[in-house]
């Protein structure tokens, strides 16, 4: 067990003597969580191999699934890729915020931070806690999600605590994170570009300005897909999951409630205790030990800020089952059924 430093910080004006102390534990070779306006990342030196192993290490997190690097300053680009294609401005001009961008990793960097793929993921966070923490290491940052592999993403410095407490070296707390889900994740180098993962930044967007921009077919998969050769390796691990079981109910929104109300009944009457994860529009219909709303199903944004921090909260109220309502994949109601369905682990009924 190490001593976890748990520091409050400023989210719009970050007082400088508690990123310096920061800084200086990534430029030493540990481990930082710290706020994004995606998730909370959990940071190393994305250029020392050694840093980088103790993030897996923290984590539990399988070797083979690289991180993204984090920069403060565009031009971090072209020291961390190579074949950088030259229209990126147009997808740059989008930074800071929640897209990631994927090209041909140059000799700088690890394999640690690869996972071996001779690709990296770069991002510039829209948070002023992280571009100051990566502006003062001097380093670019490795961060994937702060959480322990598998478990539902950090969207409070507490939810970091809950998994890592003891596993790293400091905490810096700046508040709830805004946008509540992953960065949107393209790969570059296929042709067409291709999503690897919907998250913050809408699909429908990045496709005005790429216009032969695809989306991946795990990114809208239904059930297991098997690929050969993952262009991400996270695509093949189980993922966001909360403690209890999650069955995924999906279909017209007028047969949504009786389907899972008749689930609820079926649990409840063999002694578990069920949560149904809803939307506001539906709440009112379930009779169930623990009922949830994530908010207005016209209102994906808030649905997407809400998900994981809930997905927790049902375990801290020791459901053994829970329901979840299908949203609409539009805008960031994309990013949420692909993290409900791999919660679920595909435990998809269909109405
Ligand atoms: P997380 O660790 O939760 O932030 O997830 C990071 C995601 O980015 C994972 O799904 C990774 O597989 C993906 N990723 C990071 N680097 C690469 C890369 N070089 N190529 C493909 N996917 C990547
Ligand atoms: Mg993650």
């Amino acid at each position: 067990m190490k001593r976890t430093i748990i520091l409050k910080v400023n989210s719009e004006r970050p007082e400088a003597d508690k990123i310096k102390a920061a800084a200086k534990i990534i430029r030493e070779g540990g481990l930082v969580a710290f706020p994004t306006e995606t998730v909370y990342g959990l940071g190393a030196d994305a250029l020392n191999p050694e840093a980088v192993r103790g993030i897996y290490a923290a984590k539990r997190r399988p070797l083979d699934n690289p991180i993204i690097v984090h920069i403060s300053d565009k031009r971090d680009l072209y020291k961390l890729a190579r074949e950088v294609p030259e229209n990126i401005d147009e997808l740059t001009r989008l930074w800071p915020g929640p897209l990631t961008i994927i090209l041909k990793a140059s000799e700088a960097v690890p394999r640690e931070t690869t996972g071996g793929l001779d690709t990296v993921a770069i991002r510039m966070p829209n948070h002023k806690v992280a571009l100051a923490l990566i502006r003062e290491s001097g380093v670019p940052i490795a961060a994937p999600s702060a959480n322990l592999a598998g478990r539902p993403s950090p969207t409070t410095a507490e939810h970091v605590k809950q998994d890592l407490n003891g596993r790293i070296d400091m905490i810096l707390d700046a508040g709830p994170t805004r946008i509540g889900v992953e960065s949107t994740v393209v790969d570059l180098t296929s042709k067409p570009p291709q999503i690897l993962r919907p998250g913050g930044f809408p699909f429908e967007d990045l496709k005005r300005i790429i216009k032969d921009l695809r989306l991946h077919p795990s990114v809208t998969a239904d059930r297991k897909v098997y690929i050969e050769r993952p262009p991400s390796p996270g695509m093949k691990h189980r993922h966001y999951a909360p403690k209890a079981k999650l069955i995924l109910v999906e279909g017209r929104m007028e047969a949504l409630a009786d389907k899972i109300q008749e689930l609820v009944d079926k649990y409840s009457c063999e002694g578990r205790r069920v949560g149904v994860l809803s939307t506001d529009e539906n709440k009112h219909l379930y009779r169930a030990d623990v009922v949830k709303s994530l908010g207005s199903r016209k209102d994906p944004a808030c649905m997407a800020k809400k998900l994981f921090g809930l997905l927790r909260e049902f375990d801290e109220e020791k459901v053994d089952v829970i329901i979840a309502e299908g949203v609409p994949m539009r805008h960031l109601g994309l990013a949420v059924m692909n993290r409900l369905r791999k919660a679920s682990g595909f435990n998809i009924v269909k109405v």
